[in-house]
């Protein structure tokens, strides 16, 4: 089976939040029952080095603007195509913003045109390889298969996948034309989106089949509150929708053998995780304190709930606990944190910055991940806590639903309890939520065996990769 994955982000090479894991881990799994899997990006100046030792397959002298190639190189076990084109992607900055945190204003061309490319590559551009199907995420790669459709010429099927539906890749109908789209797709059951072209919305009406990251978002998204303007769409394909959870690299996140931590530990040995806690402490200018120690991985912005959890800090101090903050994103969110690190100078330490070593010493030298996300499609840094045996204190909501058992009364008694649930997603219920934790930390016995068996939760890709797999089979054969 070939697979062509489409995608703006693909850890460990360029990452700004979890859809990098995911595009990083997938198709290492599905490698390994047999796919065949190259991986499409944007060649951002951070692969450069990989650009100069990759071959190029084809030339455009003119892609949107600018020359482009494409080039085929193969990386940390992974085939990439990347998309070396100067004039879109070679710019200092984050991927989609600029160094004052705007959106780069020609987004639209940039992913156009990995999208553009990804279609001529699905028909049959290169030589020796033609996938079987494209896999297109998020609205980066919304425009496959409006490119396929638009040319009218035999195409594999495609399948879109949804890992927020909060970005929805939304320009003017003037980009129409740039875009080298026509205007018979831009209709309401196309890619016209209130007057506008919303490269997430093509996706969605265009592909075969829908994803989305985990078995409750899927449900969230057909309602009003979650489906932020596509559930009316979704609801009409509700039948092509379906939820794959997301998994986690269970060999980069390892607490037995992760070169950022001091010293490994396991479920069976727990002792040494205790050195990685006095690392956390040290370098968030926390005190060697026993009490619970918190701690935030996170982009900084409002769908993480995190304005809920200024409000805790009070009570979370209160009762002994400590929190680290690691995250980067709305200024304001980052003044707050910082602000609060001074507030409570020995409790609450903030580190404002993207720090991949650090969020690994952070899972392993953590109590508790607190994760009050509004919504959150799957969410990773539960899994990752799982795995670390850091209790993941979680919102109900999407993923984080369907991967933390909670530690209520029951699931203490049937001895299944590998985290803490809430809901509503409000202060209150965030601050009993740490109570609770705060409560069954002093016990002992009870938070180990809930670290024991957080920790042999199945986090990693098997179950999800067979699940991919046999939906990528399913419309192959037809
Ligand atoms: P989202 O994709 O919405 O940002 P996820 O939980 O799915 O949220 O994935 C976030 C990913 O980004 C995780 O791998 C997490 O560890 C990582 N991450 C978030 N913020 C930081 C940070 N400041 N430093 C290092 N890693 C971070």
């Amino acid at each position: 089976m070939k697979l062509l994955y489409v995608a703006s982000e693909c850890a460990p090479f360029v990452k700004t939040g979890g859809l990098a894991d995911v595009i990083g881990a997938v198709p290492k799994s599905l490698a390994g029952i047999g796919a065949d899997v190259r991986v499409m990006l944007p060649a951002y100046s951070a692969l450069a080095p990989l650009v100069k030792i990759g071959k190029s397959l084809k030339t455009y002298k003119d892609l949107f603007g600018g020359k482009a190639r494409l080039i085929s190189v193969k990386s940390e076990g992974m085939d990439l195509l990347l998309l070396d084109a100067p004039h879109l992607f070679d710019r200092p900055g984050s991927l989609y913003i600029d160094a004052d945190g705007e959106d780069w204003d020609d987004n639209h061309l940039r992913f156009g045109a990995l999208s553009y490319v990804a279609a001529e590559v699905a028909q049959g551009a290169l030589k020796d390889w033609q996938p079987d199907l494209v896999h297109a995420h998020d609205w980066q790669a919304g425009l496959v298969p409006a490119y396929l459709k638009q040319s009218g010429r035999a195409a594999p099927p495609v399948v879109m996948t949804i890992h927020n539906i909060a970005f929805q890749g939304v320009f003017p109908a003037s980009t129409l034309s740039e875009l080298k789209l026509s205007k018979a797709l831009f209709t309401p059951d196309g890619i016209e989106y209130w007057g506008k072209v919303s490269f997430l919305k093509a996706g969605l009406a265009l592909s075969d089949k829908i994803t989305t990251v985990s078995p409750s978002y899927s449900n969230e998204l057909l309602t009003p509150e979650f489906g932020m303007g596509m559930e009316g769409l979704l609801k009409a394909r509700q039948g092509d929708l379906s939820g794959i959870l997301n998994g986690i690299d269970t060999e980069v996140w390892d607490p037995e053998n992760d070169p950022a931590l001091p010293a490994s530990y396991s479920s069976r040995a727990l002792k040494n995780k205790a050195k990685s806690k006095k690392a956390v402490q040290k370098r968030f200018g926390l005190s060697g304190s026993d009490g619970p120690l918190f701690c935030v991985i996170s982009r900084l912005t409002t769908q993480k709930g995190l304005d809920l959890l200024v409000e805790c800090l009070p009570g979370l101090v209160g009762r002994g606990g400590q929190l680290a903050v690691l995250g980067t994103g709305d200024k304001a969110f980052q003044k707050t944190f910082k602000d609060a690190a001074e507030q409570y100078s020995g409790a609450v330490g903030t580190i404002i910055g993207y720090d991949e070593a650090l969020s690994h010493l952070l899972q392993g030298g953590a109590d508790a991940i607190l994760i009050p996300s509004r919504f959150e499609p799957c969410g990773l840094t539960q899994l990752y806590g799982l795995r670390y045996g850091t209790i993941p204190v979680v919102a109900r909501t999407g993923g984080l639903a369907d991967t933390v058992i909670d530690a209520n009364e029951a699931a203490l008694v049937a001895d299944c309890a590998t985290g803490l649930q809430f809901n509503p997603v409000t202060t209150v219920m965030l601050d009993v939520a740490i109570g609770r934790a705060c409560t069954l930390f002093d016990t002992p016995n009870v938070w180990q065996k809930m670290m024991r068996r957080a920790m042999r939760h199945p986090v990693g890709w098997e179950s999800s990769a067979l699940a991919y797999h046999e939906l990528y089979s399913s419309l192959i054969e037809t």
